[in-house]
C-alpha cells in the first residue's frame, strides 16, 4: 500500500504530492487527513505531511519510494482536521483531492503589498454632533452618513466606506476639506475596526427569541451539540438570535463562524456584529485580495479573532476551537458551490461541526425543503419565531389575476390596483418596489406566425433585444441587428414577446411622469460597485421607485417602502427545474418581506396568470406550512430531493458526436453495473442551455432513495472514465442534487 502526502500545504500547487510506502505497521490505522512524520529530501529530514489518499499501485521508481516514518499522534493541527474535510467532500461530492483542497486550505499567494487606506475623524465628539447636525439640516445625506459611522468608529477601513457605505469620493474629500477627516495610508494590513466602539444597547428579547436562546444555551452548556433550524419570518429578529448565541459560544472558548450571503452583508449588518464582538470579528467577501483572505485566515488560527463572517468559503475558517456555525438565509442557492467540488456548504457545515464538536443554526424566513424535511424527520431542532420584533404587522398581501385584467381591457403591465397604489404611494411620499420576476433585459424575440425564436447561434439560447435595435446573447455575448422578418417563415409579425425591466422603466416614467425612478438588473449593475450605489440612492431617497430583477428583494432593509409590486410572479413556475415552485415561493415572500420595514405598514400586489398555482397562493396567504406540504407532496411523489437522490452528470465536450457516443456508453455502464440497487437512469439530455462557446452539454440524471448508492456509482464512474481513453476530450463533472440546471 502507498499514500499520497502534501508536505507544502500553503504553496499554490497543491499538487506536489509525494507517494510513500505504508509500512505493515501502519496499514490499518492510516487515513486520508492524517498527518504524518516523513523522510523528506537528501538528508532525509524528518518533517510533517499530510495524507491525501491512499492507493495500491505506485507511480514511481519502487526502488526509490520512501517509507513513512510515523503517525503523528496526538495531532489536534486544524490542518489534519481540514484535510480530512477535503477527503469527505471528494468522496460526497467528486472530483480530485486536489480541488477539495483548494476548496477548504487557505493557500499563500505571492502578491505585491497593497497599501491600505483609512478615514479618521479629527473631532472631538461635540464637534462631531455640531456638524451632524448641520449635514442633516442641509438634507446632504452621504456627509451625515459618513460622519455617523466616524462617530461610532473614529478609524474607518476606506473600503468599507466606500463599497458597503456608499460614500463617493467627492464626498469624502468635502469632509478632509472641511477637516472633519484626514484620509491616511498604511504599508501593512490592519484590523479595519479595532478601534470601533463595543456599544452593547441593553435589548429585550421577545419571548420567541428568548426561547431560542435559552434552548441553545441548554444544551450547549450541557455538551449537546446539533443542528438547529430557525424558521424566523423577516423582521423576527433572528440575528439578534444569533448574536447571542455567538455570545454563549464565545464565553466558553470557542470561535463561530457565520455565514452570510454577499448580498445580505451589508454595512449595517457588518456593525452589528462589530458592535457586538468588536475586533474579535473579522469579515471576508469576495473583494478581500487572495493575500488578505490568507491573513484573515491565518489571524483566525492564530486565535486572534473569536468570529468570522463571510460568505460560503468563510465556512473553511481554520479556527483551532470551532463551537459553532451559523448558516444565515440558509435556502439561498449560492450556498452551493457551482466549481468542483460541486459542495452546499448546509451539508459541509453539518459535517465539520459533528467532526470539530460544534453545533450549527441554520436561520432562514423559507427554509429550503432540504431542512425542514431533516427538521420534520427530527434531524435538526426546529424553533420557530411567527412575530415581527418590534410587534410591525406583516405586509398585507392582494393577488391579482392578469387575465381578468385583460379582459377588462387593461393592456398594461401594471394592474389597476398597482397602479392606484403607486399613485397613492406617491402622494404620500413613501416609496415603491416593482419587482420583476425573472431576469433583466427585454424580451425575446419570436414569430406570432410560427412561433420561431431567434436563439445564439454558439449557446442556443434565446437573444434578447436591447435597445438600439441590436440582439445579443447572454452567455456568450454574441450580438446581430434585430431581425424585422422572421428567418424561418418570413413573416413580419415578428418581435418581442414580453417586457422587461427596461421597458417597465419606461412605462412606469411614461405613466408617472413626476415620479423619480431606479433601476437595477443585470445591464446597470455590470459596473464595479454600481449595485450597491443603485440601492443606497434609492436608501437616500433620491427616487421614488425602484424597478428590479430578483436582485432587489434580497435583504435590503428600505424603511419608507410600503408597496412592493411583483410583476409576472409566475414567470418562474416556468422554468424547467425541480425547484421553481420553491424558488418562487421564496422570491414571493422575500419580496412581501420587503414592504412596511419601518413605522407604516406595507401592502404587497403579486400580479400573476396563474392565481391558483400553490406556490403563488401560499405566497399571497404568507403560509410556509401550506407551501412545505404541498411541495413535499410532489417531490416525494416524482422522487425529487429531498426526498430522495439526485445525481446530475455533466458530460461537455466540443465534438457533439462523441459527445452522444460517450453518453451512451456511460449510462449503459450505469445500467449494467447497477445491480440491485435501487436507481433510476434520466436521458442522456439537453440541459436548458445546451451549448456554451461551441461546447456541448449533455446531462445524465440519477435518481436514489440512498445518498450512499449514488456515491458508490460516482466512485465506480470516476474509474471509468480514467480508464477509457475515449473520455479524455470529455469534461465530465457530478453534480449531487443540484440546484441550479
Ligand atoms: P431578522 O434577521 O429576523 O430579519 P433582525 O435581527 O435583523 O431580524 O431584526 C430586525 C430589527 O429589529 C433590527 O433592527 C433589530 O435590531 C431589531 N430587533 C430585533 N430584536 C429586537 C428586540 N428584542 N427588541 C428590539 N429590537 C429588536
Ligand atoms: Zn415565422
Ligand atoms: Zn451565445
Amino acid at each position: 500500500m502507498f499514500a499520497d502526502v502534501i508536505v507544502d500545504i500553503q504553496h499554490e500547487k497543491l499538487d506536489k504530492i509525494f507517494q510513500y510506502r505504508i509500512p505493515e505497521r501502519l496499514k490499518d490505522e492510516l487515513h486520508p487527513g492524517m498527518e504524518v512524520i516523513i523522510p523528506f529530501g537528501k538528508g532525509n529530514r524528518q518533517i510533517k505531511g499530510y495524507v491525501t489518499s491512499l492507493s495500491e499501485t505506485c507511480n514511481y521508481d519502487l526502488s526509490k519510494v520512501k517509507e513513512i516514518t510515523d503517525i503523528s499522534r496526538n495531532s489536534v493541527a486544524i490542518e489534519a482536521r481540514l484535510i480530512a474535510l477535503a477527503a469527505w467532500m471528494k468522496e460526497q461530492y467528486g472530483g480530485t483531492m486536489i480541488q477539495a483542497l483548494k476548496t477548504v486550505l487557505p493557500i499563500k499567494q505571492k502578491e505585491n503589498a497593497k497599501v491600505k487606506k483609512h478615514l479618521r475623524l479629527l473631532l472631538t465628539e461635540e464637534e462631531s454632533q455640531e456638524k451632524l447636525a448641520f449635514y442633516q439640516k442641509k438634507n446632504q445625506k452621504a456627509r451625515a452618513r459618513l460622519l455617523e459611522a466616524l462617530i461610532e468608529a473614529p478609524i474607518l477601513d476606506y473600503e468599507l466606506v466606500t463599497k458597503k457605505l456608499n460614500v463617493t469620493l467627492p464626498v469624502i474629500r468635502a469632509l478632509e476639506e472641511q477637516g472633519v477627516l484626514k484620509i491616511e495610508s498604511e504599508q501593512v494590513y490592519r484590523n479595519p475596526v479595532k478601534q470601533a466602539k463595543k456599544s452593547q444597547q441593553e435589548i429585550i428579547y421577545t419571548e420567541e427569541q428568548q426561547h431560542v436562546i435559552q434552548g441553545f444555551r441548554q444544551d450547549y452548556l450541557c455538551g449537546i451539540r446539533r443542528t438547529y433550524l430557525l424558521h424566523g419570518v423577516t423582521g423576527s429578529g433572528k440575528t439578534e438570535v444569533y448574536m447571542e448565541i455567538i455570545r454563549t459560544v464565545v464565553d466558553q472558548g470557542k470561535q463561530a463562524i457565520v455565514l452570510i450571503p454577499e448580498i445580505a452583508l451589508t454595512y449595517q449588518t457588518v456593525m452589528r456584529f462589530y458592535r457586538c464582538f468588536g475586533d474579535r470579528v473579522s469579515i471576508m467577501n469576495s473583494r478581500l485580495s487572495a493575500g488578505e483572505r490568507y491573513d484573515q485566515m491565518m489571524r483566525a488560527k492564530k486565535g486572534e479573532v473569536d468570529v468570522m463572517i463571510g460568505p460560503r468559503s468563510a465556512l473553511f475558517t481554520p479556527f483551532p476551537d470551532l463551537g459553532l456555525i451559523v448558516i444565515d438565509e440558509e435556502h439561498e442557492p449560492t450556498y452551493k458551490s457551482e466549481q468542483v467540488p460541486r459542495y452546499h456548504a448546509r451539508e459541509v457545515a453539518v459535517h465539520r461541526a459533528e467532526v470539530e464538536d460544534a453545533s450549527v443554526v441554520l436561520g432562514s424566513a423559507t427554509p429550503s425543503m432540504e431542512a425542514m424535511y431533516r427538521a420534520r424527520l427530527g434531524e435538526y431542532q426546529l424553533y420557530e419565531m411567527k412575530n415581527r420584533s418590534h410587534m410591525q404587522q406583516m405586509a398585507t398581501v392582494y393577488t391579482v389575476d392578469m387575465r381578468k385584467e385583460l379582459k377588462n381591457g387593461n393592456r398594461s403591465i401594471l394592474s389597476e390596483r398597482l397602479q392606484e397604489l403607486i399613485e397613492d404611494r406617491l402622494n404620500a411620499k413613501e416609496q415603491i418596489m416593482l419587482f420583476l420576476n425573472r431576469r433583466g433585459y427585454s424580451g425575446f424575440i419570436s414569430c406570432r406566425e410560427c412561433g420561431h425564436v431567434v436563439k445564439c447561434p454558439h449557446c442556443n439560447v434565446s437573444l434578447s433585444v436591447h435597445k438600439g435595435g441590436k440582439m445579443v446573447c447572454h452567455y456568450c455575448g454574441y450580438e446581430q441587428p434585430k431581425v424585422t422578418e422572421c428567418p424561418e417563415c418570413g413573416s413580419r409579425y415578428i418581435g418581442e414577446f414580453r417586457a422587461g425591466t427596461q421597458q417597465i422603466e419606461d412605462m412606469v416614467k411614461a405613466r408617472f411622469p413626476q415620479a423619480r425612478v431606479l433601476r437595477m438588473d443585470m445591464d446597470t449593475t455590470k459596473k464595479k460597485d454600481s449595485h450597491e450605489q443603485i440601492l443606497s440612492a434609492f436608501a437616500n431617497e433620491e427616487a421614488d421607485i425602484l424597478v428590479g430583477t430578483q436582485m432587489i428583494v434580497k435583504g435590503h432593509d428600505f424603511p419608507k417602502v410600503t408597496l412592493v409590486g411583483a410583476l409576472a410572479a409566475d414567470m418562474s413556475l416556468y422554468t424547467d427545474d425541480y425547484r421553481s415552485g420553491e424558488r418562487t415561493f421564496q422570491l414571493l415572500t422575500q419580496a412581501a418581506g420587503r414592504a412596511g420595514r419601518g413605522d407604516r405598514p406595507g401592502e404587497v400586489v403579486i400580479q400573476t396568470y396563474d392565481p391558483e398555482h400553490y406556490a403563488i397562493e401560499a405566497s399571497a396567504a404568507q403560509d410556509y406550512e401550506a407551501f412545505y406540504e404541498k411541495e413535499i407532496r410532489y417531490r416525494s411523489l416524482m422522487g425529487y430531493p429531498p426526498v430522495e437522490n439526485l445525481m446530475a452528470v455533466l458530460a461537455a465536450c466540443e465534438d457533439e458526436v462523441l459527445l452522444e457516443k460517450a453518453c451512451k456508453y456511460l449510462k449503459e455502464y450505469i445500467l449494467r453495473i447497477k445491480g440491485q440497487a435501487q436507481l433510476d437512469v434520466i436521458g442522456p439530455a439537453s440541459p436548458g442551455v445546451d451549448k456554451i462557446k461551441d461546447i456541448y452539454r449533455r446531462v445524465i440524471y440519477v435518481k436514489a432513495p440512498e445518498y450512499r448508492t449514488l456515491v458508490v456509482l460516482k466512485d465506480r464512474m470516476e474509474q471509468y472514465i480514467e480508464i477509457n481513453s475515449g473520455f479524455q476530450k470529455m469534461r465530465i463533472q457530478f453534480d449531487f442534487n443540484p440546484m441550479n440546471l
